[in-house]
């Protein structure tokens, strides 16, 4: 089984692949949802994040208030010092998360799907941070599409301006850097059928490539 990191800007279309993928067997993790459940009520990441920033960021019933935290980080667009804080205590956390759930799905004698998916969102950025691939994806897929169609589908989605979008991507790593890291690029330029295609396309190389190796 192959561990295959996703990837893609903004309304790419991470989550929709990741659904259509799912229909053929092939589970996804995806780490938005691990960032928010190492913040959850009572863990040690939120503990450890009130420590850093203090009760304020709370609401009223324990929970996160993302509004709070995130006004805190961006008070001073030149203090990147808040975020980097933040970072340092959810990455580590949402990495052993990750780890952890890849490993349950490799002990998992009934899971024999040919991949493993794991969306993340911010990979490329992380990348070219830090220097280094994650060492335990095996492979990197690139969800692409046209920025102009990134940017329709994405305020289209959230309801948000044009304005919004294009400051988030310019926030993100660059299509190009995106497609330097890519082992498969997946087209999303076009509709949900042509999404669907490019998947079963994906599927069937994959069964080419094992019929293909000797002793098969
Ligand atoms: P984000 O990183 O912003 O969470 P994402 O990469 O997960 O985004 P999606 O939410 O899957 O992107 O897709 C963005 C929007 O575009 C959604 O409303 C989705 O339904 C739509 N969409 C995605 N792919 C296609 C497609 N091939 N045809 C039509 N609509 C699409």
């Amino acid at each position: 089984m192959k561990v295959i990191g996703l990837t893609g800007g903004i309304g790419s279309g991470k989550s929709t692949f990741c659904a259509l993928i799912r229909k053929h067997g092939i589970a996804t993790i995806d780490s938005d949802q691990l960032a928010r459940q190492v913040v959850a009520p009572k863990t040690p990441g939120l503990a450890a994040v009130i420590a850093e920033f203090g009760t304020s960021i709370l609401q009223q019933d324990g929970s996160l208030n993302r509004a709070a935290l995130r006004q805190q980080i961006f008070a001073d667009p030149n203090d990147q010092a808040p975020r980097q804080k933040l970072e340092a205590i959810l990455h580590p956390l949402i990495q052993a998360q990750t780890q952890q759930q890849i490993r349950g799905y490799q002990q998992d004698a009934r899971y024999n799907a040919p991949y493993l998916l794991v969306a993340i969102p911010l990979l490329v950025e992380g990348i070219l941070k830090t220097g280094c691939k994650p060492s335990y994806l095996d492979e990197i897929w690139v969800l692409d599409c046209s920025r102009e169609t990134q940017v329709a589908r994405a305020s289209q989605r959230d309801g948000a301006s044009v304005e919004q979008i294009n400051n988030i991507l310019a926030n993100q790593a660059s299509r190009q850097q995106r497609l330097t890291y890519a082992d498969k690029v997946i087209n999303n330029e076009n509709g949900l059928a042509e999404l669907e295609a490019e998947i079963t396309r994906l599927l069937k190389e994959n069964i080419d490539a094992q019929q293909a190796r000797p002793n098969h």
